[in-house]
């Protein structure tokens, strides 16, 4: 399938062991395995991202698969946001911010010259880890991104109501949708920001520590939420919580940093697979390390 991604129109705006530790994740905790569907919606060759001269992740390579949920673990400062934002050309927006290797989207590369990071980035949405509505109405909120992206909606009052349907917030707004959206709780807020990413259809959906602000309820609505997007949304997730990442992601990508001879941390990929394998089974001592809590 070919989609273009020069779209203009957008206007105003490796060894296993023998002696298996205990891991702390329970099986049953684990989500089920990873659905037959194996299709490759982004593919990263090789990339390492930079700030200024330090190069913050190395070489990572991984292929995001379609409707799923793509976790990223791993201890602090091993460039997993980082990795994260190169997915929708976020680091665009830091200076001194620089990718290299291939970021690819259907086996376009999302870096090309002649491609817009706009219409990137509303193809690969993205949600933060503290809710950051718009002072705005719940209803302004939503409709945001769909007016300043110029889309074509026949009737904006529809669109608001499947974004915040698809949110699983409409119950809770829909007879106060001119209320400001800084006035819903904070597992609100979260749900408003992923309405008004949804609201632009896009096809991936990018998390950086979604819950870390939230209380355990909370929590717990928008990882049971995410699995519902997973079904019409390919989902990558940094989270810092490896039993939240055990429990809603079909695959895990474990990153560590190495250290360099100058004492400078380097982030790298040490391990991808499917989440109940590497979680049970993972092929790195540094992943077994990790996922058994020995460091991290
Ligand atoms: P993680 O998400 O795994 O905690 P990050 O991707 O946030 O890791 O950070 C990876 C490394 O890049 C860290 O050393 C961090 O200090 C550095 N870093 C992250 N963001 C920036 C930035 N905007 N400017 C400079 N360095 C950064």
């Amino acid at each position: 399938m070919h989609i273009p991604l020069r779209f203009q129109e957008v206007t105003d705006m490796t060894t296993a062991t023998s002696e298996r530790p205990t891991v702390h994740v329970a099986p049953r905790d684990l989500a089920p395995s990873a659905p037959a569907s194996t299709a490759t919606v982004m593919e990263l060759s090789k990339v390492s991202v930079y700030y200024g001269n330090y190069q913050a992740v190395r070489d990572t390579s991984l292929a995001i698969p379609q409707n799923q949920i793509t976790a990223m673990i791993g201890p602090s400062g091993c460039g997993k946001s980082t990795i994260l934002r190169s997915l929708n050309r976020m680091n665009d927006l830091i200076p001194g911010a620089r990718v290299t290797g291939s970021v690819t989207y259907h086996g376009q590369d999302v870096y090309a010259k002649d491609v817009d990071p706009i219409e990137v980035r509303r193809r690969i949405g993205m949600v933060f880890q503290k809710p950051n509505p718009f002072p705005k109405s719940i209803y302004d909120n939503v409709a945001y991104g769909p007016r300043v992206t110029g889309m074509t909606v026949s009737n904006m009052d529809d669109l608001v109501e499947e974004a915040l349907v698809g949110a699983a917030l409409w119950d809770e707004v829909k007879d106060k949708l001119k209320t400001s959206g800084l006035a819903l709780s904070g597992g609100q807020q979260q749900r408003l920001c992923i309405a008004r990413t949804i609201a632009v259809r896009p096809e991936v959906i990018l998390m950086d520590e979604p819950c870390s602000a939230l209380d355990p309820i909370a929590t717990n609505k928008i990882e049971d939420l995410m699995h519902q997007l997973a079904q019409t949304y390919t989902l990558v997730i940094v989270t810092h919580n490896m039993q939240q990442a055990a429990r809603i992601s079909h695959h895990t990508a474990f990153f560590t940093a190495d250290v360099d001879a100058a004492g400078e941390r380097h982030g790298r990929l040490v391990e991808f697979d499917q989440t109940g394998r590497l979680f049970t089974n993972p092929k790195d001592k540094r992943t077994e390390d990790y996922i058994t809590g020995r460091f991290g």
